[in-house]
């Protein structure tokens, strides 16, 4: 995002901030009596109060929060035990083949500490070009969505929009290959190391999540029924 664009949506942010009170209304959160945000630096949702609004940017709603990995981590093993075992299915392969596409058609590798100024659609470029150049095995990126797929399923709770599936499953990848390290032997006063992690929240985790269950929508579809059985037989 340039400057200008920059300027103009604080501007935004600021004009809408200073709208009379009557424009305000209640949080959409059923129960939730705070009012809704005109705006916030992170974006301009006007349904949710703060606490509500960065909920939902996090975690894919505002409802919700987002499993610990421990609740992912069985229904993720099982993705990879069924997709080495079923290497040679058609679908498997296409859904390799799709992901393998996403990080070929990526783009350059961004380090971490260059990514400030992007547009989110630029930032999901990036983690995908990440995974490439982390050599993140496409088997682990297909099981992260597998497991989220898998997790929804059981849960009889589960939020049941397609975006908070794709918000947790891109929170996963992303976690795949996330960071810019460096280390500087020769740096006056000793040795220097920098840690860059971008941050995993909002519209860049929508980017990479909707291409992520694009890209895995026909093994879902084919074979998510005989991943489940078998994960439950285990
Ligand atoms: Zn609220």
């Amino acid at each position: 995002m340039g400057w200008a664009t920059k300027r103009e949506r604080k501007n935004a942010v600021k004009a809408r901030a200073a709208e009379p009170s009557a424009f305000f209304s209640r949080c959409r959160v059923v129960g939730c009596d705070k009012s809704a945000r005109a705006g916030t630096e992170n974006g301009l949702d006007t349904r949710f109060c703060r606490a509500h609004a960065d909920r939902y940017a996090r975690h894919g709603s505002p409802y919700r929060v987002s499993y610990k990995s421990a609740e992912i981590e069985p229904y993720r093993r099982a993705a990879v035990a069924w997709l080495e075992a079923n290497a040679e299915d058609l679908w498997v392969r296409n859904a390799i083949d799709r992901v393998k596409t996403l990080c070929e058609t990526a783009g350059p590798h961004v380090e971490a500490f260059r990514l400030r100024g992007l547009s989110p659609e630029e930032r999901s470029r990036a983690a995908w070009a990440r995974l490439r150049a982390a050599k993140v095995d496409p088997h682990c990126v297909i099981a992260a969505w597998l497991a989220v797929e898998m997790k929804t399923k059981a849960d009889p709770q589960a939020e049941s929009k397609a975006e908070f599936k794709q918000v947790q499953a891109a929170k996963l990848v992303h976690r795949l290959a996330s960071g810019t390290h460096k280390r500087w032997e020769n740096a006056p006063g000793g040795p220097k190391e920098i840690h860059v992690y971008p941050r995993s929240r909002g519209r860049v985790l929508r980017h990479i999540g909707k291409a992520l269950d694009e890209a895995c929508g026909l093994l879902v579809e084919n074979r998510l029924r005989s991943i489940m059985e078998t994960q439950e037989a285990t």
